[in-house]
């Protein structure tokens, strides 16, 4: 089945807009994506009819409310093939999520002496929280090497991790290269060396069929932003063998059981984790980015989008003074690609391509020790969803050209 990317488009209202007297053409997914008017309207629609706090309400307002949330709660455990919504902790983004097992996993079960694994690909989401923890508690932070083409392989993870290795925390899909990790083998490598595995699916999860219970991982963390959903929600999934024994990182009303004085109990999970009025409005509009997402079908979206990557990657290598970052092999790659021109910087690139209409990212993609290890300070990077058509990718070639004129780029001195 194909997928009709102009009959989605037009389910979003902000491609009405034009941006420097051009159609709007959104290259930059991997940051955030455009919402459908289902998505805004659950939003308007839920302060309009449904506005009240949860927990413990038995008006009828808060009955509703209370009845949505749990309902995105439940959408987002399918989505990604949890057993229970009770596996899915509401936190603001993938950032939140990952504090969340800093703190209420690292800190309650790391000794000083044992060590947390990541790989060199990840986002600093994926990195500080873990230079906080080493700082704070005395663990060791270590990291898989990637290979030249930026891909992690199993059997550098199998090298890297110790007998002291607790936590092996790595990306399903670098934000920065592209590069698809082998999700399933690492969680098996944290496995078997004893130790727990938690995914960054901030860039996976969106477009890709996730099933947590098939790569068995003990935590998932994603955001709700980055696949339609209205900023402000993002998900921890952990195992509830494994959530049942962390501590609350935030305090306050709602996550408690009795409270003195001097004292508390925690209530259970997932409500342990969820302290204080939460993103009421946007954690029951996620639930419409669901149902979105489910009605296109991640397979047909996935064969679209990578099917615009390829031209992307064709268009880009055909040009002299084009540095095209990550895996060579499209099969190993997600709809993210980075590149750089010779002698242009990023940030002109970007402009450059404003001016056509075409918004792409520019910069280190908060990943500097990677931008490090690529001898760059940063590259341009175009990222495809659902609503990009074969207009998107001839603006985003106009824009190119545009570029390599404008600087000369392959012309003798
Ligand atoms: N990890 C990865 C791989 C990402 O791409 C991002 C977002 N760029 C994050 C983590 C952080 O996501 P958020 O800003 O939604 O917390």
């Amino acid at each position: 089945m194909t997928f009709d990317a102009r009959r989605a488009r037009a389910d979003f209202p902000i491609f009405n807009r034009r941006v420097n007297g051009k159609p709007l053409s959104y290259l930059d997914n991997a940051a955030t994506t455009q919402k459908p008017g289902t998505v805004i309207k659950a939003l308007t629609a839920y302060y309009e009819r449904h506005n009240a706090n949860i927990h413990r309400g038995v008006h009828t307002l808060a009955e509703e409310a209370e009845r949505l949330v749990e309902e995105s709660r439940a959408k987002a455990a399918r989505f990604i093939n949890a057993a229970k919504p009770e596996n899915m902790v509401f936190t603001r983004n993938t950032t939140e999520a990952i504090n969340l097992v800093a703190h209420g996993w690292a800190r309650k079960h790391m000794k000083a002496g044992t060590e947390v694994l990541v790989t060199e690909l990840e986002h600093h989401s994926n990195l500080v929280p873990w230079q906080l923890l080493a700082r704070d508690r005395g663990v060791r932070l270590r990291q898989v090497p990637v290979d030249a083409q930026g891909r992690v392989t199993v059997e550098a993870a199998r090298r890297t991790i110790t007998p002291k290795t607790r936590l092996f925390a790595f990306s399903a899909m670098s934000n920065a290269l592209g590069t698809l990790t082998p999700v399933k083998e690492l969680v098996d490598v944290a496995h078997q060396n004893g130790s727990l595995a938690l995914v960054d699916g901030a860039q996976r999860v969106p477009h890709l069929k996730t099933d947590v219970q098939a790569w068995g991982c003990d935590f998932l963390a994603f955001s709700g932003h980055k696949m339609l959903g209205p900023t402000g929600v993002g998900f921890l999934y952990g195992k509830p063998e494994v959530l049942e024994t962390m501590d609350p990182f935030l305090g306050g009303g709602g996550m408690i059981n009795e409270v003195w004085f001097e004292r508390s109990t925690w209530g259970p999970v997932p409500q342990r984790f969820e302290a204080g009025t939460p993103a009421i409005a946007d954690c029951a509009a996620f639930g419409a980015a669901v149902d979105y997402l489910e009605a296109c079908g991640l397979e047909a979206v996935h064969a679209h989008e990578m099917a615009l990557t390829a031209k992307l990657l064709e268009i880009l290598r055909a040009e002299e003074g084009v540095t095209v970052y990550g895996p060579t092999d499209i099969a190993e790659r997600g709809g993210v690609v980075s590149f750089n021109i010779a002698g242009v910087h990023p940030h002109d690139v970007g402009q450059l391509f404003d001016s056509e209409g075409v918004a792409v990212r520019v910069g280190h993609h908060c990943c500097q020790p990677l931008m490090r290890k690529l001898q760059t300070g940063g590259t341009a990077r175009a990222s495809v969803y659902l609503y990009n058509t074969e207009d998107d990718i001839e603006a985003f070639a106009r824009g190119l050209k545009k570029v390599i004129s404008f600087f000369k780029v392959g012309a003798k001195a």
